[in-house]
């Protein structure tokens, strides 16, 4: 289709980019109403122990069920929802359901749990970063729920938190002045800083997916291997825990253990699924 501009230039109009502009818009509109209705839900991916296979965790990843587009992955809503603000109900509702998700694994697994009790890590967006709310809203869901700080880790991208001043970093060193871990997501994706680090309060790196991408050959290149050797040395030195992220192998995962990382997540695991998912694999990894 070709849209006529006068005269003897003409656009090309790309019906893809014309259908997703459309349903951009539609999507926008509809937010507000789809929280109220309850469209929403949200998966778990587990985080598996590199060292032993046990599942230690598992991460929050939020889905939309839409009426008429069925469902709709993070990455069509999470930048609407964070343009128009409604990122701070919406990250209030998973945070809450996801801590909620992870009191009930703990109370069913109880004391058969030798491994110790499951965690949950949530993804925050920098709007909510720069929320007022962030720190009572976290306090509050926690004790409404009863668990404790330590079993929650918040994921930050290492992007929100470039340049980020004293005011920015303030609501994150209350909460893990309090136990919550703070994980840096997606790390090495951007400008990475790693002088920086000192600075922030993170206990947890996790490793983007490039990097796992390129332990695909094994042995992997040589440069790709002393690079995750430093970011791992360096982390452990700093007393940071390294989670890497997209294992989609077994040849993925040893390579990754060989050079030291902690914890992993992917789907040569498991992909993102219902808790009920994530109870029986815990449960299987402790019974044996
Ligand atoms: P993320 O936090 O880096 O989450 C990891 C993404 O990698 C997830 O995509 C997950 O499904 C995907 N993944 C996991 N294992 C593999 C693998 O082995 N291979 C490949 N190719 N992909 C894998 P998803 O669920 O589409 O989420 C995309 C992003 O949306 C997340 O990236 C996160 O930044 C954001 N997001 C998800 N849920 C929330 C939320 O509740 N709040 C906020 N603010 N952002 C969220
Ligand atoms: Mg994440
Ligand atoms: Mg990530
Ligand atoms: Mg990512």
């Amino acid at each position: 289709r070709a849209k006529s501009a006068g005269g003897n230039r003409f656009e090309l109009a790309d019906p893809e980019s014309d259908a997703r502009a459309i349903t951009r818009h539609g999507l926008t509109t509809a937010l507000p109403a789809a929280l109220e209705r309850g469209e929403f839900f949200i998966e778990y991916q587990p985080l598996v122990n590199l060292g032993d296979g046990s599942v230690r965790g598992a991460e929050a990843l939020v889905r939309w069920l839409h009426p008429q587009h069925g469902v709709l992955s993070p990455d069509r809503f999470i930048p609407l929802a964070e343009h128009t603000g409604l990122i701070v109900p919406l990250g209030r509702w998973v945070l809450e359901q996801s801590v909620r998700q992870a009191r009930a694994w703990r109370e069913r697994h109880g004391g058969a749990d030798a491994l110790g009790p499951l965690r949950i890590n949530v993804n925050l967006s920098p709007c909510q970063l720069t929320h007022p709310g962030l720190v009572q809203d976290t306090v509050d869901i926690l004790e409404r729920t009863g668990v404790e700080p330590d079993a929650l880790c918040l994921e930050v991208t290492e992007s929100a938190l470039i340049g980020a001043d004293d005011d920015l970093l303030k609501p994150l060193r209350r909460l893990a002045e309090m136990g919550v871990d703070i994980a840096l997501d997606d790390f090495g994706t951007g400008y990475s800083n790693l002088a920086n680090l000192r600075r922030l309060p993170v206990s947890v790196l996790k490793l983007d997916r490039s990097f796992t991408q390129s332990m695909q050959q094994f042995p992997a290149d040589p440069v790709d291997l002393k690079i995750v050797e430093g970011i791992v040395s360096l982390a452990h030195s700093l007393d940071l825990t390294v989670t890497v992220e997209g294992v989609e192998t077994g040849a993925q995962a040893e390579q990754l253990r060989i050079l030291g990382c902690d914890t992993a997540q992917g789907w040569y695991y498991a992909r993102p699924g219902p808790p009920e998912r994530l109870h029986e694999l815990a449960l299987v990894d402790a019974t044996g």
